[in-house]
């Protein structure tokens, strides 16, 4: 008689190896399916914000009046691709729903939890693993060359007060004492003390090491093509090297979610949110800390030997493409606000796609649909700063026990 649970985790992204971290540690046994290599989705190119301070979603009031002006900028950092779409008309108009003031305050509320306890599971984890990811807490300023934003974001602080969020206003002479390479452009800035960053692919890898060594399966270049189901429970796995038995299996796909659902008639509420980074060779100006170069929507953070630039929002399905339009308008605006960028070493062009929902919050928990399947995908922006907990709360699924968060605002099914 078996006395384990097979558990089949789909996806090795940040959210799938955490989640196959957290069942290890609680002797579980696991398999992680992969369609390709482990961290090769949006856990690899991004701006590497491991824990994020701001706990503004980014569905909130005023995002649609300025989401409609950029869309007439080809420049600018966020683009819808015109097409008939159902899904992404029922996403928007969820969206949109969703950038009102109570939502919002529910959301900073949830984030704000949500990084207590992530902060925590940091400490927890580094204290346990050595994980070779660049690992640093050295905050994030929020530069500004436009006075009137900068004006704007001083309002923001104030706002944020309420929640105990403590950000330095910096102005022309301070922000230079926090930051000395920057352009006379710049005219002031917000610092974040809180923020913790790593280099994401560094990150990933190497707790996906640890998921080995402690005894799990990771099974790269295998694609979950369908399923077969049995009295509302996935009985079969079927992947393209062969077929996989479960007694629970964890959906972690990122963005191609929907597109895994699809066999078992689940609609997921996600949709695939481009963006870029571009990576260069670390240059002598390299600034100390991670900025955010605000006027213009661009992430810039030191990652160990290199400096990574990361942008723009695109909501054009699941068309990887990168356009060299946004990316000259990227390094455009890093020049602006940073001296000595102009002949930088190309490392790496990259483009990933975020698994978006309607309101910012991650789907996770058991489905309606089928009593062992749990979901663990649409972290949105925020995936790798909510990876560890995600990965608690469904080995806490999984154990019937109570999760360390309330976990009823991430229904997967709340918009149904
Ligand atoms: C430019 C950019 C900057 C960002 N910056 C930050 C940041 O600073 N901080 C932050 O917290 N978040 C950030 N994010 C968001 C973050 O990257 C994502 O939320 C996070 O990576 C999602 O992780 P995931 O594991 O769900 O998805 P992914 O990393 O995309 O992993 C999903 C995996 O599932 C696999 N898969 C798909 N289909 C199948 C299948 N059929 N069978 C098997 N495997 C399959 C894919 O190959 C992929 O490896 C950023 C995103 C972008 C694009």
């Amino acid at each position: 008689m078996k006395n384990q649970q097979e558990i089949i985790v789909i996806g090795g992204g940040v959210i799938g190896v955490s989640v196959a971290h957290y069942l290890r540690k609680t002797n579980r046994s696991v398999t992680l399916l992969e369609k390709g290599d482990i961290c090769s989705g949006a856990s690899h190119g991004n701006a590497g914000l491991f824990s994020c301070e701001n706990p503004i979603p980014m569905a909130a009031p005023g995002v649609i009046k300025d989401a409609i002006g950029w869309m007439f900028d080809k420049d600018s950092p966020f683009s819808i691709k015109p097409r008939l779409d159902l899904d992404l008309l029922r996403w928007l108009l969820q969206f949109n729903s969703a950038c009102r003031t109570k939502p919002m305050l529910k959301a900073i509320s949830i984030f704000q939890e949500m990084k207590r306890i992530g902060d925590a599971l940091i400490e927890e984890l580094t204290a346990s693993h050595n994980i070779d990811c660049g690992m640093e807490k050295k905050g994030r300023l929020i530069l500004y060359r436009d006075a009137a934003n900068f004006e704007k974001g001083v309002k923001s602080i104030e706002f944020l007060k309420q929640f105990g969020i403590n950000v330095q206003v910096l102005d022309k002479e301070a922000v230079r004492k926090k930051e000395p390479n920057l352009t006379a452009a710049v005219v002031g800035g917000l610092y974040y003390s809180e923020y913790i960053h790593v280099i994401p692919g560094q990150f990933v890898h190497g707790l996906a090491d640890v998921v080995e060594q402690q005894g799990g399966t990771l099974k790269t270049n295998t694609e979950v093509i369908g399923f077969e189901t049995k009295n509302k429970r996935i009985s079969k796995v079927i992947t393209n090297r062969g077929d996989f038995y479960a007694d629970q299996v964890i959906l972690a796909a990122g963005a191609w979610s929907p597109i895994v659902a699809r066999d078992l008639g689940i609609k997921v509420p996600i949709q695939p949110a481009k963006g870029y980074s571009i990576t260069v060779k670390r240059p002598e100006t390299c600034p100390g800390l991670p900025l955010s170069l605000a006027d213009d929507k661009v992430a810039v953070t030191p990652m160990g030997d290199s400096l990574r630039f990361s942008s723009t929002l695109e909501l054009a399905g699941y068309d990887l493409s990168i356009n060299r339009r946004r990316i000259a308008s990227t390094r455009r605006a890093v020049n602006a606000y940073l001296p000595g960028m102009e002949n930088l070493e190309l490392i790496e062009l990259w483009s990933g796609l975020r698994p978006n929902t309607p309101d910012t919050l991650p789907l996770i928990g058991r489905s309606e649909s089928f009593d062992n399947l749990i979901m663990a995908t649409g972290h949105d922006v925020l995936g790798m700063t909510h990876a560890l907990i995600t990965g608690k709360i469904v080995s806490q699924i999984v154990a019937n026990e109570a999760p360390v968060v309330d976990i009823s605002p991430f229904r997967p099914e709340r918009f149904n």
